[in-house]
């Protein structure tokens, strides 16, 4: 029988291990934080109320998924109508904006502008087609001049941290839902005709109905864990367990180098999720066990895909060790604030360009109605940042009065309602899709080729800004794959990089 190592315990590990021990197969999971689940945890603070990394919604595009979560959490999984909202120029709209409304918020001159550059830039990717290299040059052609300077110039460059120029087009192409004008002209011409709100998302379809267990987002992965350990007693699901390196013959896998490591909450840090090769931080430093070995003949990787080819070690190509270094993540700072009073928000999200925090967040809005106490509510702000930037540095009360500070001025809260701040870090929260990541994916894509008994997947294991179902839809599609017996040639070899759920 083979032994499967799965590197990550987040939901995309922990649905490979558990779809691999349902088959029979020996399943150990080795996680290097405290918790399971990764991005998708729930955190307690002092007084045992829920912190997610953002509340984190269940949906699937996928019906075998949706199936999966709703059988794991068939005890209570209520489904919410998705309720988004963007505060932009002043006033609050459904998110995404649409074109009707950005529309409404313009004076005529802008408006007149707008629609002047638009039909500009219509014309002329018809007349004069140009080569798109980055989001900047995409989203230009796509909706003009003045709708990118007004907002998705400003908003994508406090997000990501770097201006749209130096994103790659197709960041803009999978991720931006595209505005189009002319819809909202042509169908307020047409009388009898249902408004077009002049919205679509080509990649990520508007999903509409979501999920969130009661008690926080964590308890599908808890579950997902249950079953690898109940499925046999061979079956290991190890937490603060930090994998250090990957043993190959040849391009034959033959085991993992471990070592157990230390809790990474401090203080009002609830966690701060490191994959150990970092370089520049390392939350697992001193107290770090010796290191152990573990034999197998397969491996799921979900760490990030740079950290695997460092796990390599001298197995990994001198390309591909470049190709890794080109590749980067966006850091991300939650703060979780525990409030006194019972509801905050109008919506379950709110989108800000002009506050720390670009996402602002109520978990019982989603569904947590036992997030907390009955009497308080839980506010989660977003913030997407750099390892080492001042945000990183920032402990838990000083960000949760900044943030707090902010709610007050919108009216969601008072700052003596503030009962605690807590903070959840991750040096990994977006994979960051720059000009010219594509050179360096196709090249660890060759490189990973070689290896018959290595697969990796999720978000930062394929480096794709995907959802808890796509990264879920990998884990079960990598154990599928060990379960064929199919070469990876065979199985993946012609698949391109943008359709593939697994390398
Ligand atoms: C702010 C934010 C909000 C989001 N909201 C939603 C939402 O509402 N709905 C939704 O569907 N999705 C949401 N997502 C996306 C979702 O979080 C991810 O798609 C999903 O959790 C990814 O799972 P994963 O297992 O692929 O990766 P991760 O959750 O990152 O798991 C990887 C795991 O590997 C571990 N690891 C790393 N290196 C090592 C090592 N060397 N040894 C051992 N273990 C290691 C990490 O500790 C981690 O637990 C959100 C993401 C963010 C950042």
């Amino acid at each position: 029988m083979s032994h499967t190592v799965v590197i990550g315990g987040g939901i995309c590990g922990l649905a490979a291990g558990s779809s691999l021990a349902a088959q029979g197969e020996q399943v150990t999971v080795l996680e290097a934080q405290h918790f399971l689940g990764g991005l998708a945890t729930t955190l307690r603070g002092k007084t045992g109320a829920g912190f997610d990394f953002g509340p984190h919604a269940y949906h699937a595009r996928n019906q075998r998924v949706l199936d999966l979560f709703k059988e794991i959490a068939s005890d209570g999984f209520p489904a919410r109508k998705k309720n988004v909202s963007i505060k932009f120029r002043g006033k609050y709209y459904k998110y995404p904006l649409e074109a009707l409304d950005i529309a409404k918020s313009m004076s005529p001159i802008i408006a007149a502008r707008a629609f002047l550059d638009y039909f500009w830039e219509s014309v002329r990717r018809k007349v004069r087609p140009k080569p798109l290299v980055s989001a900047e040059d995409w989203v230009i052609q796509a909706m003009g001049r003045t709708l990118y300077g007004m907002f998705f110039g400003p908003y994508t460059a406090k997000v990501w941290g770097m201006p749209p120029s130096q994103l790659a087009a197709s960041f803009a192409q999978h991720r931006i839902p595209h505005i189009s004008l002319m819809q909202v002209v042509v169908s307020s011409l047409r009388k009898g005709y249902a408004k077009r709100t002049g919205t679509e998302h080509r990649y990520a379809p508007l999903v509409i109905e979501l999920f969130y267990p009661p008690k926080g987002a964590g308890l599908i992965s808890q579950r997902m864990a249950e079953r690898i350990r109940a499925a046999s007693p061979n079956n290991r699901v190890c937490t603060s367990t930090l994998v250090t390196g990957i043993d190959v013959d040849g391009d034959r896998v033959t085991g993992v180098r471990y070592r157990t490591v230390p809790a990474t909450d401090r203080g009002g840090q609830l966690c701060m999720l490191a994959s150990g090769t970092e370089g520049t931080v390392d939350p697992f430093a001193g107290q770090r066990g010796p290191e152990e070995r573990l034999g197998c003949d397969r491996i799921v990787n979900t760490a990030p895909l740079p950290a695997l080819i460092e796990l390599l070690g001298a197995a990994a190509s001198a390309e591909a060790k470049a190709a890794a270094r080109y590749l980067r993540f966006r850091a991300l700072t939650i703060v979780g604030l525990r409030v006194k009073r019972t509801g905050a928000l109008p919506a379950q999200s709110i989108y800000f360009q002009d506050k720390t925090f670009n996402r602002l967040s109520e978990t019982r809005n989603y569904g947590g109605s036992e997030i907390c106490a009955a009497d308080e509510t839980i506010l989660l702000c977003d913030i997407t940042c750099d390892v080492n930037d001042a945000i990183w540095n920032a402990d838990a009360d000083e960000l949760g009065r900044i943030c707090a500070r902010e709610l007050e001025q919108e009216g969601f809260m008072k700052l003596s309602e503030l009962a605690e701040s807590v903070v959840l870090r991750s040096t990994f929260g977006y994979p960051v899709y720059m000009v010219g990541y594509e050179r360096a994916i196709d090249t660890l894509m060759t490189e990973l080729m070689r290896f018959p008994g290595l697969v990796t997947g999720g978000r930062q294991g394929l480096y794709k800004y995907v959802d808890m179902d796509i990264a879920s839809e990998m884990g079960l599609a990598m154990a599928d794959f060990f379960a064929s017996g199919r070469s990876k040639r065979d199985a993946i070899g012609t698949i391109p990089y943008e359709d593939r759920v697994f390398a």
